[in-house]
């Protein structure tokens, strides 16, 4: 290398490091010595060292956005088998996967006995939502009704809400799992009406619609509120028993033998 070469390195690295192009950075000369000795154009070049960056950007958007979605990280379609789903729901979920639902601002409603894999599932198409770059947000219903009530009580209900409405996608898990009070019934039914036609939803519920009136007490909000979450939705009706007790007698099934 000359004294010419060594000092354009010098300056290049710092011009680099300013634009923010850690990659570039990196592996700029030794691809350069590569494209030498292969002949690469040098569009190509350039495309390797642009097709890295991306990369190494994307990997960190992906990171970034699993933290503040705060999914569980182990819920997802890697851990959840899918053959214990009837046929026609295991296409339904197909679908769902490819995400497209949330550019509709679909939602997608979970119902099904306690254990039937209601969260799992829906966690498991938040995680994909997130591969593909999508901002997610996860939550349990009960800790959702707090936030909101904190927020109200602090006169700051408006802006909760607006930071809910950056997510393209917020679960609520266990949906109906609230105290008996009507402020909180009141809080909930707000996101909802909210939320309606901004955005997608997740939920899942272990309660069918038509015992809802003990969420939103009377007939009316009730009917509102499944108006506006059915209006665009998915419906996923997990009728399959519950995966810990199957597993469970798959044991004791197991050591008997
Ligand atoms: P629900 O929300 O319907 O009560 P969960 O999603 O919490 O049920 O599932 C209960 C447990 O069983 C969890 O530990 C979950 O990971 C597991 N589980 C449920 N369905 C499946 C499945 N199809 N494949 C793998 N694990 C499952
Ligand atoms: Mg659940």
């Amino acid at each position: 290398m000359t004294r010419g070469d060594r000092n354009l390195h010098r300056q290049l690295l710092l011009l680099l490091k300013e634009l923010h192009l850690p990659m570039f950075r990196e592996y700029y000369a030794a691809l350069a010595n590569q494209a030498l000795q292969e002949g690469m154009s040098y569009s190509r070049y350039l495309y390797e060292l642009a097709q890295k960056e991306w990369e190494v950007r994307r990997a960190h958007k992906i990171e970034r956005l699993v933290k503040t979605s705060n999914l569980p990280l182990e819920k997802t379609l890697s851990t959840f088998d899918l053959k214990r789903l009837p046929l026609k729901l295991r296409q339904q979920v197909m679908i769902l996967l490819e995400g497209d639902f949330v550019q509709r601002r679909e939602n997608i409603l979970a119902f099904g006995q306690p254990g039937s894999g209601k969260t799992h599932l829906l966690c498991a198409i938040g995680h994909e939502l997130v591969r593909q770059g999508r901002r997610i947000y996860f939550t349990s219903c009960d800790l959702m009704v707090q936030e909101l009530l904190r927020a109200k009580r602090d006169l700051e209900l408006d802006k909760r809400l607006k930071k809910y409405a950056r997510f393209e996608a917020i679960m609520i898990d266990d949906f109906g799992y609230v105290k008996q009070e009507r402020e909180e019934m009141e809080v909930l039914f707000t996101l909802l009406a909210h939320r309606y036609e901004r955005g997608s939803l997740l939920i899942t519920s272990n309660l069918p619609f038509s015992k809802w009136e003990m969420i939103f007490k009377d007939p009316m909000t009730t009917a509102a509120a499944i108006d506006r979450l059915v209006h665009h939705s998915v419906i996923l009706e997990l009728n399959v028993p519950s995966y810990r007790a199957e597993e469970a007698n798959k044991r004791k099934k197991g050591s008997a033998e």
